[in-house]
């Protein structure tokens, strides 16, 4: 027999990052709202957000450099660095927030300091990375960054990456000690754990399978409960959907007019996870290259310093891959099936477009372990295939829609979300820069969908984040500040 449930305020789909994120500033900001959450596996964090599925990095700009492009005059143009390291100053301020109020019980579970580097072959290329140093390092979210091409300063700053190397070799890196990595899956974790003790209801083994509007303009979501194997019919005033792979065909459910024209494109990927001891203990940094010509942002594996499962490790990747499957979890007729009469023209267009990103991801997934040893090999000279093992990462959805610059389906690699005009449901697509992001993107959220509230939260917001609405970047003794207390309360390098 079907169960039909009262109506309640929130639903939150996914028990992801994203959710997370949400669920714990609603509940700051109106500690009565009833809110439900629905995940389908058993586990919280076992997609995207996992610890071992994702890269880990505190995306800051300080490292990845497809967030600075050379301009035609050969200038370095740092806005988008700027923006994504304003973004993830938001996030550590809430995060010292929920620790400062015991909400978070030990930061080292879920943020650790690393070192931020940037490596590079080639003139051109050292001049580049030379002239993106220099613009940055003026800025005071980029303090403290440093430019060497010398070799004997390289051997200091990464002694595993220059084993074996010749000297004749032109090769320069820049190097940040204000990096971190985050383990999203324990953050994860712990906010779920912190919000099922604020009262709301988490069902782990319930699957969204159907969105749909009722007459009172709130949602009826239908939900299949794979423990029971019942279908229950669950009603809320407003929808999240935080489902990450699984969002772009629940928002196609929704029959909102924002949910048209639009499309997913499936990456996959893996990591190369080191075994051996004595390498892993001969780095302590992240560290980012160019992407090669012709080849997509994501497609930029990097030699990572982790803490996973409370140890020090090292992972390379992760390498792109082409998989039909929009979750890791997922089916094979997954991309297939997002295909609709709305989206058609535009997942056509964009089919024609990135034949050549297709056949390079496609390549990719063909790669032999010691075709991948010898990208390891760019960065760890004395690499050897049995010091390492693979384990498959999540899987990234790139949204794909029209747009003025690029035209008819347009392959994005930014996070997006998308709201229904009255801003009752919205939903969360995209993967990059990600889970950095939650806090900035729910921000936006909370203002778009709860607009009768949002002026009266301001003032809520400003004490949680306190440089809401504040430019840090120019604002350099705010900055100075802030980041003195989310640096101590974080146990962060200042
Ligand atoms: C290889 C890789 C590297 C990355 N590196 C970084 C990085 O270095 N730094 C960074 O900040 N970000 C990174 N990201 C991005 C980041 O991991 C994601 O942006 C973030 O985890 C997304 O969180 P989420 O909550 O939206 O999705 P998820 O963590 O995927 O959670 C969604 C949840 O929804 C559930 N779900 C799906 N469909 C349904 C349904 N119908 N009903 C109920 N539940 C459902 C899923 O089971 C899942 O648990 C990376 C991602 C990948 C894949």
């Amino acid at each position: 027999m079907n169960s039909i449930h009262k109506k309640t305020d929130v639903i939150l789909i996914g028990g992801g990052i994203m959710s997370a994120t949400l669920g714990t500033m609603l509940k700051e900001l109106s500690p009565n709202l009833e809110i439900k959450l629905f995940e389908k596996l058993s586990k919280p964090a076992e997609e995207s957000s996992n610890e071992w599925n994702n890269a880990g990095t505190g995306h800051s700009a300080l490292c990845e450099l497809n967030y600075t492009k050379e301009e035609a005059d050969g200038s370095v143009n740092i806005d988008k660095a700027i923006q994504i390291n304003e973004q993830f100053q938001l996030s550590k301020q809430f995060w010292t927030y929920l620790v400062n109020q015991g909400k978070l019980a030990d930061p080292k579970s879920f943020i650790r300091p690393v070192p931020h580097m940037s490596f590079v072959y080639g003139k051109k290329n050292i001049e580049f990375l030379r002239k993106r140093c220099d613009a940055l390092s003026n800025n005071p979210l980029f303090t403290g960054m440093t430019f060497t091409d010398d070799f004997e300063t390289l051997k200091h700053w990464m002694p595993l990456m220059m084993e074996g190397r010749p000297t004749t070799e032109e090769i320069a890196a820049t190097k940040i000690e204000s990096g971190t990595d985050v383990n999203f899956g324990n953050l994860t974790r712990s906010l779920l754990s912190n919000l099922k003790d604020e009262g709301v209801e988490l069902y782990y083994n319930h699957s969204v399978q159907n969105i749909r509007r009722n007459q009172d303009n709130t949602w009826q979501l239908k939900i299949y409960n794979s423990e029971t194997k019942k279908t229950e019919y669950h009603n809320t005033k407003f929808v999240f959907i935080g489902a990450g792979g699984g969002s772009l065909p629940l928002l196609q459910k929704t029959g909102i007019k924002e949910s048209t024209n639009i499309g997913g494109f499936p990456v996959s990927g893996l990591f190369m996870v080191c075994n051996n001891e004595d390498v892993i203990a001969k780095q302590e940094a992240k560290v980012y290259g160019k992407a090669k010509v012709g080849a997509p942002p994501m497609s930029v594996p990097h030699l990572d310093t982790r803490y996973i499962e409370g140890k020090r490790t090292l992972l390379f990747g992760p390498f792109a891959g082409f998989s039909p499957k929009f979750l890791k979890t997922g089916s094979n007729l997954d991309l297939i099936e997002s295909v609709k009469p709305n989206n058609v023209l535009t997942m056509l267009s964009a089919g024609l477009k990135e034949m050549g990103l297709t056949k390079y991801l496609v390549e990719q997934v063909l790669l032999s372990d010691e075709k991948r040893l010898e990208e390891l090999k760019e960065f760890i000279p004395t690499a050897k295939l049995e010091d390492w093992d693979i384990v498959i990462a999540g899987q990234r959805v790139q949204v794909i829609k029209d747009t003025e610059e690029g035209g008819k389906g347009t392959l994005q690699f930014g996070t997006e979300l998308v709201t229904s005009e009255d801003g009752s449901i919205s939903a969360l697509l995209g993967a990059s820069p990600g889970a950095s992001t939650a806090v900035h993107v729910m921000l936006q959220l909370l203002e778009k969908s709860f607009p009768e509230q949002f002026p009266e939260w301001k003032q809520r917001i400003k004490q949680m984040i306190p440089s809401y609405e504040v430019q840090l970047s120019e604002n350099p003794e705010v900055f100075d500040e802030i980041n003195t207390s989310t640096s101590k309360a974080l146990g962060l390098y200042k």
